[in-house]
């Protein structure tokens, strides 16, 4: 039985390169995009690359009721999900206060807001991959937010205040950028995730593209798409849990 992944924000770069991998190697993939139109030409033209199972599904990161919709329709087609990759995620978009609560919203709460949403139709056994940054390690952060996002004892709801407080103070004051943070924030709800849905073996990891030469790295950057869908896509049929990989080797949070 062909195996499915939900993507989000797969209508291009690290994502959409996922997809097409994904694709070409039997699973039957869904291409989660804000801008359904976005979604269903990348949907025509992986088909027309790969030859593989793919459709489109309109899923906004930000939205309660658009990953609510996503869900419903998921489950209405009767559709189970093997692996979830969270990869939808903003960059520079942090200017001002509302910059700070859009990065937050799409690279921290989206990935909550979809796996939650998502949960009942995980498939016992699934994998949730939270795509994530070199520039959200704690080494960047000030020492008191390090210990904070690190210490074993903080609970997920602890975890979403401190984000809540961060949005609310304008995003200063933890020694990094909003784009730094949300993705430190997402390593920390990546392991406590992990401990959550033990009992159901999903393994929730983290994986980092690296620098990769698409819309948000920019041509600059010294890695291919490919390169950094291939970092991605370690997470997909991981047999760890609650770690952050690059190339497939763990990384320190
Ligand atoms: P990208 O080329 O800018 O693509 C971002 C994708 O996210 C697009 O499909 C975009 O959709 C989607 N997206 C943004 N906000 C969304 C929302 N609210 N709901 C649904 N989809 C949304 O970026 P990328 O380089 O492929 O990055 C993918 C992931 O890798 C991100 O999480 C990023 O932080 C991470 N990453 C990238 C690099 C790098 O160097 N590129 C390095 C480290 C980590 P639209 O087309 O509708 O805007």
């Amino acid at each position: 039985m062909a195996r499915t992944a939900l993507i989000t924000g797969a209508n291009r770069g690290i994502g959409h390169q996922l997809a097409g991998m994904l694709a070409t190697t039997g699973w039957d993939v869904l291409i989660g995009a804000r801008d359904l139109a976005k979604g269903k030409s990348a949907v025509a033209r992986l088909r027309k690359a790969t030859g593989g199972r793919l459709k489109a599904v309109e899923l906004d990161v930000t939205s309660d009721a658009s990953v609510a919709t996503a869900a419903q329709k998921l489950r209405d087609g009767a559709i189970q999900i093997d692996a979830l990759v969270n990869n939808a995620g903003v960059y520079g978009a942090a200017r001002g206060p509302d910059g700070v609560a859009l990065t937050l919203d799409t690279n921290f709460f989206g990935p909550l807001r979809v796996t939650l949403g998502m949960l009942l139709l995980l498939r016992d056994g699934a994998t949730i991959t939270n795509v994530t940054s070199g520039l959200g390690s704690l080494s960047n952060l000030d020492a008191e937010h390090r210990r904070r996002l690190s210490d074993p004892t903080l609970t997920r709801d602890a975890l979403v205040e401190l984000m809540r407080a961060f949005v609310r103070d304008g995003g200063t004051g933890w020694g990094t950028d909003a784009y730094g943070v949300s993705k430190a924030a997402l390593n920390a709800l990546t392991r406590l995730l992990a401990r959550e849905l033990a009992p159901r073996n999903i393994r929730v990891n983290a994986t980092c593209p690296g620098w990769v030469r698409t819309e948000m790295g920019g041509r600059g950057a010294p890695r291919s798409v490919e390169e950094g869908a291939r970092s991605v896509l370690f997470g997909v049929t991981a047999a760890e849990t609650g770690g952050i990989f690059r190339d497939g080797a763990r990384i320190a949070p």
